[in-house]
């Protein structure tokens, strides 16, 4: 069964003759334990799909039903609940506080959640250690690699739980060892069931997926799947 279901989503951004049709109606399945990538040039729509993916944002018109769930009229805090329970964002940027060691990076979601300490803290842990740093709780940012530092991101993503791990060019701060090495990260999480969702322009780490999805103008197009 479809995990995410887009029937003819569209946004627009602007009025009148300002107005920018971001996405021109798209429609997309990803069953549940998918591993998609969905790639395109710059100005394609990726940003905005995702935003959408991520329920960051609504569509124009269209919907969009993730977990069963018709979000696409939500008003922005009952969108923003859905957000925090279903999906698990990683960005390129890694967006983890630099002052803050690993460990309190990834307990931060729970925080929010309103969990107990000794709870958070083991849980942060084992997360830390699914990812492959359970040597490095005590660690801040600054004292990692970069890709440790996105695999540190990782783990604050699955650490609630949630339906997806939603990933913004994951990827696009790294070289090509720490790239591979996070690829890994995911087709474990992939092995494992998770539904992963890759938004990306490396065309490589695309072709590492399951399967890919090509955005141009707004419009996808599906590619061949890769391993
Ligand atoms: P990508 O992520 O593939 O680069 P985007 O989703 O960012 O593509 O952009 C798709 C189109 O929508 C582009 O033409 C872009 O200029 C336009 N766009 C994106 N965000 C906005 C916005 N907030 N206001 C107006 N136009 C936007
Ligand atoms: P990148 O590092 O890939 O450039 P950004 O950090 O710019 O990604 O984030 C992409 C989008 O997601 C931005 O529009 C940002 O406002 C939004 N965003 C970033 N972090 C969060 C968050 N924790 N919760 C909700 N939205 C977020």
């Amino acid at each position: 069964t479809a995990i995410l279901s887009l029937r003819g989503v569209t946004k627009s951004y602007g009025s009148g003759d300002l107005q920018v049709q971001a996405l021109r109606g798209i429609d997309l399945d990803v069953p549940e334990g998918d591993f998609l990538a969905i790639t395109g040039p710059s100005g394609s729509g990726k940003s905005t799909l995702m935003h959408i993916l991520g329920c960051l944002d609504v569509p124009t018109t269209g919907s969009y039903e993730l977990a069963g769930v018709d979000v696409s009229q939500m008003s922005e805090s009952d969108l923003a609940h859905v957000r925090n329970r279903e999906i698990g964002f990683v960005f390129q940027q890694f967006n983890l506080l630099q002052s803050q060691s690993a460990l309190r990076n990834v307990e931060l979601p729970m925080v929010y959640a309103g969990m107990a300490r000794a709870e958070r803290q083991d849980r942060a842990a084992e997360a830390l250690e699914r990812v492959g740093l359970g040597d490095r709780l005590d660690h801040k940012p600054t004292q990692l690699s970069g890709g440790q530092q996105q695999r540190v991101s990782v783990a604050r993503a699955l650490v609630t739980n949630p339906t997806m791990i939603l990933a913004d060019e994951p990827t696009g701060n790294l070289d090509s060892v720490a790239t591979t090495d996070v690829l890994e990260l995911f087709h474990a999480l992939h092995d494992q069931g998770r539904t992963v969702v890759v938004i990306t322009h490396e065309a490589d780490v695309a072709a590492s997926a399951a399967h890919a999805v090509r955005i141009r103008d707004g419009r996808l197009s599906h590619e061949a799947a890769g391993v």
